[in-house]
């Protein structure tokens, strides 16, 4: 196999050949002075892509799994309340997460296809008088349905209602990829990773931490040791890490942090959005239509699609993947074999999605979907000639 098709999976993302050779570099000693020239750089440099000037940037060795984990336990003590609402299998895991830490978690259940619901969560942080719920917690880009949520709305629920609630946001599919504004929208933890927005491998969860977030949490009585913000932030300090950092991936970050910038982070965002409006023009042409409820939900990163009834999405999924050699990502949950998901977020042009699109035609043909073969990619082709790329 040549190996030479991008993937369609909402993370891990296409590496590009830049990045795998920047990481490509030999191990050094990270007790060296050299190790804070290349470390130091790369947390402040995070506060521009998470859009912070205030909150403090950290980096630990695991995948976005992980950095839930994190927030959790440095913040919280068993048996807090926190208020989360059920979209989709992402907000879902995060649910289970908190769940397993005994937290006294609150679930808010949505229909999957609807996002983060700012009315619901006003209405009944205004009754917690007594301000019981230290956290809210909200799935910016709900991968499994490709729903994004407003998360400037939850905040205004939050001011709304008086509330000094926390506010945790996992921004894992859509940090560098769709806009995310740590400070304008008052979020206390953003948790993120390596293997989507920033285009390398799995195995960093990246974490902005508000003042706020790290003052309440001197008193939280969750155990933590691996991902203590404490001892990092100390390492930190000094440019070093509290243990072994995974210097490659470092490295790595280091570089897609330049290529981001290079591009300018407000140009990622236009590409993203055009990427995506291709992918949704195939869909209408297709006759198919996205998990996501509406326009204002639709997700720049990720679009779930439903199958026409009578067809199972994982046997496309497979199909592609055995036939063309292409991954697209399955449905998840309760998107299982209703929905198949085009992941477009990171290191795409107009002529990867193309492929993609034309691939997924392909395998809908073969398996006798009733569209039109070419109908999707001219559309897409349609909005890519006529668009661009480029706000300044
Ligand atoms: C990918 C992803 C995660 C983290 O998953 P990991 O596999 O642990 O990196 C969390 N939330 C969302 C919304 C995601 O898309």
């Amino acid at each position: 196999m040549i190996g030479q098709n991008p993937i369609f999976i909402p993370g891990p993302t296409n590496i590009p050949d830049s990045l795998r050779n920047a990481m490509n570099v030999q191990s050094t000693d990270h007790r060296a002075p050299d190790f804070v020239e290349l470390f130091a750089p790369v947390l402040e440099d995070l506060k521009g892509i998470f859009k912070t000037k205030t909150a403090k940037t950290i980096i630990f060795p695991s995948s976005g799994t992980g950095g839930w984990e994190a927030a959790i336990e440095n913040t919280l003590s068993p048996g807090d309340k926190v208020l989360i609402a059920r979209y989709g299998m992402f907000s879902h895991r995060w649910i289970d997460l908190c769940q397993r830490f005994n937290l006294d978690v609150e679930i808010i259940e949505c229909e999957w296809g609807t996002g983060a619901p700012a009315d619901l969560f006003e209405q009944r942080l205004a009754k917690d008088k007594a301000h019981e719920i230290k956290a809210v917690l909200v799935t910016h880009n709900e991968t499994a349905t490709g729903v994004k949520s407003d998360i400037a709305g939850v905040r205004k629920a939050i001011d709304n209602a008086e509330h000094e609630t926390l506010l945790f946001v996992d921004c894992v599919s859509s940090l560098a990829s769709m806009d995310f504004k740590m400070d304008e929208w008052g979020v206390d933890i953003a948790i993120s990773g390596s293997q989507k927005g920033f285009m390398l491998t799995a195995g960093l969860a990246i974490l902005a931490i508000s003042e706020k977030a790290l003052t309440l949490g001197k008193s939280a009585k969750s155990t933590r040791t691996f991902f203590d913000f404490k001892d990092m932030l100390n390492a930190n300090k000094n440019g070093g890490f509290p243990y072994t950092p995974p210097l490659q991936l470092i490295h790595g970050l280091s570089a897609a942090l330049k290529i981001i910038n290079d591009e300018g982070l407000e140009n990622v965002f236009s590409r993203h959005y055009r990427l995506a409006q291709g992918v949704r023009e195939a869909v209408s042409a297709w006759g198919l239509n996205l998990c996501a409820k509406s326009l204002d939900l639709y997700s720049d990163s990720i679009s779930a699609i439903y199958v026409p009834t009578g067809f199972n999405s994982d046997e496309l999924t497979n199909h592609a993947y055995d036939k063309y050699n292409v991954s697209f990502g399955v449905g998840l949950g309760e998107m299982a074999g209703k929905a198949f998901r085009i992941g477009h977020l990171g290191a795409l042009t107009d002529v990867m999605v193309l492929s993609g699109l034309a691939t997924i035609e392909m395998a809908m043909k073969d398996l006798n979907y009733p569209i039109e073969l070419g109908s999707g990619v001219g559309a897409a082709q349609e909005y890519y000639r006529n668009s661009s790329n480029k706000v300044k």
